[in-house]
């Protein structure tokens, strides 16, 4: 298959491409778009047989469901059973945004998109492309991240491309993305609501708008005997090919511990990428150092992550060490992802 890649701009955008993406959206085609947060690899959500096809693009486990985009608040009532009024007050606040809601399915969401699930995720997206293709495409359109399963999720058109060239009818290539991590999933199906992902909307802004919000406690002890309740979260995500340390404890220490094994490393002849920040930079002597962002600002690292880790990937890097970030805020999403790249293999460094 010929992958059809197009440029459009936000301020201006061109009603062509967005025809032509809506028209394979309806007849049941791939595309993958930008959003908010990462690309999406969109198909219509309520035919099985094209939501089938990202599964199939992606070497998406087929348990895993995926999460419905639309574009206004009368299509959520279209596929959703009952919308509990805490969902209806955090909408109103949070959507179009960063935050995917999880409800009880209507029949005509297909148990194909949902993984056999009687529940349905569903998200508005703050990123003006995104809403018109949903538009064109039909007003309900299923699209994970637009990667090969395993891999960081894509920040970038050319991200969408290493992964899916040839694999998917069209690519809407709308510049970087602004978040870089993947929406929040907040649970509404009980009471109080569940985070089952952490990502840019974070509990603390949550609870302040409809008070207590708890975590899937399997996101904090990753050994937990429990499945995630996210399906997708017990997969083995976001991986770059290296092996990963994250080392946590006094930042003087993290970096002397770095520079030791990273010398270590490379003096047996392996490639060796650093994960540090603008804070720290400078203060590493041997690797591959690439600046994560500012401390100053998590969000930053956020927008970083995963293009650092595709980085990696194509530098052939077979070591990589990364400082830690603290868990508040947006530091809650990029752990998350950090630990997940790094399989949970993290050292603590004494003073
Ligand atoms: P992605 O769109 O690739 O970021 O992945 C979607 C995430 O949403 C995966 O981790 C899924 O397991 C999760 N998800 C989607 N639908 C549901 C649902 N009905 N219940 C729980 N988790 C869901
Ligand atoms: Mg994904």
């Amino acid at each position: 298959m010929k992958t059809i890649i197009e440029q459009i701009n936000t301020e201006q955008m061109n009603k062509d491409t967005l025809k032509k993406a809506g028209e394979i959206l309806r007849k049941g085609g791939l595309v993958a778009f930008p959003t908010e947060t990462v690309y999406g690899l969109g198909a219509d959500a309520l035919n099985e047989q094209a939501a089938g096809k990202i599964y199939a693009a992606k070497g998406r486990p087929s348990d895993n469901p995926l999460i419905v985009h639309i574009a206004d608040m009368d299509s959520l009532t279209r596929i959703t059973k009952t919308v509990p009024e805490k969902a209806v007050i955090i909408a109103k606040k949070f959507w179009p945004g960063p935050l995917t809601m999880i409800f009880r399915k209507a029949e005509c969401v297909p148990l194909g998109t949902t993984g056999g699930l009687d529940t349905v995720a569903v998200r508005m997206p703050d990123h003006a492309i995104a809403q018109e293709i949903i538009r064109a495409g039909g007003g309900y359109i299923a699209a994970p991240s637009a990667n090969t399963s395993g891999r960081p999720s894509p920040t970038s058109a050319r991200h969408v491309e290493e992964d899916l060239s040839g694999k998917i009818d069209m690519i809407v290539d709308g510049g970087a993305v602004e978040i870089g991590v993947e929406s929040t999933i907040l649970d509404m199906t009980v009471d109080p609501p569940m985070i089952l992902r952490p990502g840019a909307v974070t509990r603390e802004m949550l609870e302040s708008l409809t008070g207590e919000i708890l975590v899937d406690k399997t996101l904090i002890e990753p050994d937990s005997a429990e499945p995630p309740k996210a399906p997708g979260m017990k997969y083995r995500h976001y991986a770059p090919k290296a092996e990963m340390t994250i080392l946590e404890g006094d930042i003087s220490r993290v970096i002397e511990e770095i520079n030791r094994m990273a010398a270590e490393k490379t003096a047996e002849g392996f490639k060796v990428g650093i994960i540090g920040t603008e804070e720290t930079a400078g203060r590493y002597v041997t690797g591959n150092f690439k600046c994560i962002g500012t401390r100053q600002d998590e969000a930053t690292v956020a927008g970083n992550l995963y293009g650092i880790l595709r980085d990696f990937d194509s530098d052939g890097t077979d070591y990589i060490y990364s400082e830690s970030f603290s868990t508040c805020g947006i530091g809650s999403a990029v752990m998350n992802r950090l630990l997940k790249a790094a399989g949970h293999h993290i050292l603590h460094v004494d003073k």
